[in-house]
Parts: structure tokens; C-alpha cells; sequence
């Protein structure tokens, strides 16, 4: 391996997780550990907690991380909530659900998966058809992704929690929330969501390292009920006051210190200022996209405006036009990390994370060093995508 000289200047990360870390957040981790009995790590640990409830829109749900990533997270949800032998409802988003399904299967539980079709939301009529079929009620929970960071499309919870209501089946609501936590809005207890699913390295503008559930009423009933074996992930072993216990050894305690300082963020600037700003940003890239678009040569994966997430935008390529060239050229040469295809998509497109701490320079940056990648490989795009996303900056932040 040779070394790489210095780049001046910034590396842009512009992945849909990991994201961009606020200083703020860098230097509330650049911290000696405290030990485990410190009172100021119940403080932390609370803080923590309380935040992540505000952010998710709960009162009441119980919050317990760990020192894990998403699919850490996601194992917590399999084997708390799921008996063995057990089925759950797994609507098809693409690489996301495939992936949590995988996992899901793996621990001996049954999968009922709807179709994926490329591009598009969770029709919400394909779960109500499927908890209608289940008469007998083997089904235990749906698990929704909610934006599925693959194809960056969102689906329509309400619709999808309507959907479920309406088949008349018990069957939690779950939500895996890791891409849309903080950049988009969520309402746990108004949207009736049981079991909420997060990471800290995407919209909470974190390193990789903490994964999260928060348990609404119903779902903590339901782990009482579950007989499955398990220790390091469940939910009874995490009670007690004390953070050795929460998290069942020690806590991944700079990334709290970290996690503190990030949520502190995000409600000085407000809840509500956050999703707006990740509103006009995803704006803006998609203007762009829509400019490069008429040559034909690029295009969205996501055909429908409102299904596009607001936290990373996919984009397909034509036959004979290599995205991975694209993406390696942008990072190597321009200083602007983006990301590639995931499974089924992969060399299929590439994909603009627009999510955690951004603001418009950064975006037009981002935006500059994929033309200029593109440029370089003769993709011929439409050259006013930059000038199109200055525009939608300038009319929103007018507004
Ligand atoms: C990133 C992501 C995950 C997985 O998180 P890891 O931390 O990479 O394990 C799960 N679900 C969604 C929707 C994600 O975007």
C-alpha cells in the first residue's frame, strides 16, 4: 500500500450514512471516559433517552440502545418480539427489507413478503391483503422500512398503519426508522407506531456505533409473552437505573457523550427547521437530477416526486454507463464521497446522501463534483443541474 499525499481542503461525505459529523459532536466525544458509577453518566444516559423520545415523537416509549449498528437493532426486534416458529409481514422495499427478512429467517422465524416493485413506495393494499389472508393470526408484526436507502424511496406510514387497521389483524406496527430519524418527521405514539428502530450514523449526525429501539406499550407486552431464549438483547435484562446495566455491560460512552451533543443540536436549531432544511436540500439535488436527466444517460430510480426520500436520492444509469466509474471518479478526483448500488442495484446506480449536517454549500459541492465526474467520462447530462439547484436554494431559504 503507498500512502496517499494530504488533499487539502475537505473530503466531502455525501453517503447516506455514515454522515458528516458537526464539530460540536467531534469535540463532546474528544473525552477521557468517565467510570461507570459517575453520576454524570446517568445524566448523559437520560439525556440520551429523553432526546431520542422528543425526536421520535413518544411520551411514553421506553428507549434502550446498545452498542451495536442497524442490524444489531434489527436483531433486537427479531428476537424480543418474534416467538420462535413465529411469522411476520415483511412488505418488499428492496435491499433493506430483503436484508432484515435474511435475518430474520436466520433465527428460524417466517417471513410473509410482499413484492417489490423497483422505484416504487409499499402499496399499502399489498398488507392488507396479506393480514386478511392470515386468518389464523400467525402473523406477529409487519415490519415496514420506512425510506429504504437503496432505492431512496419513502413510503407513506399512515397509509400503512390505515392499512393495517383496516385488515382488522393484531399485528404490531414496526418501523425501521434508521435512514428518516431526524431528517424527516415521525410521530410514534400519533401515528400509533408500537416499536420504533434507529442507528446513530445517519440523520443523528453520529459515528456508526449505536443502534436503538424505542417500545411503545403493546410490544413490550408482547417480548413479556415471548418465550424465545436470548440475554444480551433483551429488553427485561435492560432495566435499572444504573447505565451498567442498560446496556448490559459498559456503555459506549464517548459515542453518548457524542450522541448528547448532537441531539442538543438538533432541537437549538428545531425539529421542525431541521425537516425543512432536509426538505430544500433534497429539493435542490432533485433539480439537479431532474437537469441531468433530459440527455438520457441518468435518470431518478424513484419515477414518483413524492415517494423521493429526503435523505438520499438514487440514480439510475443507462445501459453502457458504469455508476461505480462515476462514484470513484467523483471521490477520487473530486473529493466527493457518494455512494454505489446496494444488491440488486449495484452497477445500477448511484446515490447522493442528503442527509445529517448539511447546508447548502456543501450541497452544491456535492452537486459540482458529480458533474464534474460526470463530465470527465463524457456522460452526457443536462449542464444547468447546478444552476437549477441554486435556484431552489435561493427561493427557499427567501421563503
Ligand atoms: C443503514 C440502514 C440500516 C442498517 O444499518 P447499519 O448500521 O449499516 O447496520 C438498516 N435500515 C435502514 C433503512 C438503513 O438505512
Amino acid at each position: 500500500m503507498t500512502h496517499s499525499p494530504r488533499i487539502p481542503g475537505t473530503r466531502f461525505l455525501h453517503s447516506p450514512g455514515p454522515t458528516h459529523l458537526p464539530d460540536e459532536v467531534l469535540d463532546a466525544m474528544h473525552r477521557q471516559p468517565i467510570d461507570l458509577m459517575d453520576p454524570r453518566l446517568i445524566d448523559i444516559v437520560a439525556a440520551c433517552e429523553s432526546g431520542l423520545q422528543r425526536l421520535a415523537g413518544t411520551a411514553a416509549g421506553e428507549v434502550i440502545m446498545y452498542a451495536a449498528n442497524g442490524h444489531g437493532a434489527w436483531e433486537v426486534v427479531i428476537e424480543n418480539l418474534l416467538p420462535p416458529d413465529s411469522s411476520v409481514l415483511i412488505p418488499g422495499t428492496g435491499h433493506f427489507s430483503d436484508s432484515w427478512a435474511l435475518q430474520c429467517e436466520a433465527l428460524g422465524r417466517h417471513t410473509v413478503r410482499t413484492p417489490w416493485r423497483e422505484g416504487h413506495p409499499i402499496d399499502p393494499q399489498d398488507v392488507e391483503a396479506a393480514l386478511r389472508e392470515d386468518r389464523e393470526h400467525r402473523i406477529q408484526a409487519v415490519f415496514v422500512v420506512h425510506t429504504d436507502t437503496a432505492s431512496s424511496v419513502t413510503s407513506d406510514l399512515d397509509a400503512l398503519r390505515a392499512a393495517v387497521d383496516r385488515s382488522g389483524h393484531p399485528a404490531l406496527f414496526v418501523v425501521d426508522a434508521v435512514a428518516s430519524l431526524g431528517a424527516a418527521p415521525l410521530a410514534m405514539d400519533a401515528q400509533r407506531i408500537d416499536l420504533l428502530v434507529g442507528a446513530s450514523q445517519k440523520g443523528l449526525m453520529l459515528p456508526p456505533g449505536i443502534g436503538f429501539v424505542i417500545i411503545g406499550a403493546a410490544a413490550a407486552e408482547a417480548a413479556k409473552r415471548n418465550p424465545a431464549p436470548r440475554f444480551y438483547w433483551d429488553w427485561g435484562r435492560r432495566s435499572g437505573r444504573m447505565a451498567y446495566q442498560k446496556f448490559c455491560g459498559t456503555p459506549p460512552l464517548n459515542l453518548l457523550m457524542g450522541m448528547r451533543a448532537g441531539l442538543d443540536l438538533l432541537f437549538q436549531e428545531g425539529v421542525d427547521a431541521v425537516h425543512a432544511r432536509h426538505r430544500l436540500l433534497a429539493a435542490a439535488v432533485q433539480a439537479a437530477v431532474q437537469a441531468w436527466s433530459r440527455e438520457g444517460a441518468v435518470d431518478f430510480f424513484c419515477p414518483t416526486p413524492a415517494a423521493r426520500s429526503v435523505s438520499v436520492t438514487a440514480i439510475r444509469t443507462a445501459a453502457g454507463i458504469d455508476p461505480e466509474a462515476i462514484r470513484t471518479l467523483a471521490r477520487e478526483r473530486f473529493q466527493v464521497a457518494i455512494a454505489g448500488g446496494l444488491g440488486p442495484l449495484h452497477g445500477r446506480v448511484f446515490r447522493i446522501g442528503h442527509l445529517g449536517d448539511l447546508n447548502a454549500a456543501m450541497i452544491l459541492g456535492a452537486l459540482g463534483g458529480v458533474e464534474a465526474a460526470m463530465l470527465s467520462l463524457g456522460v452526457p447530462f443536462g449542464r444547468d443541474g447546478l444552476q437549477r439547484a441554486v435556484d431552489v436554494l435561493v427561493a427557499g431559504c427567501a421563503s
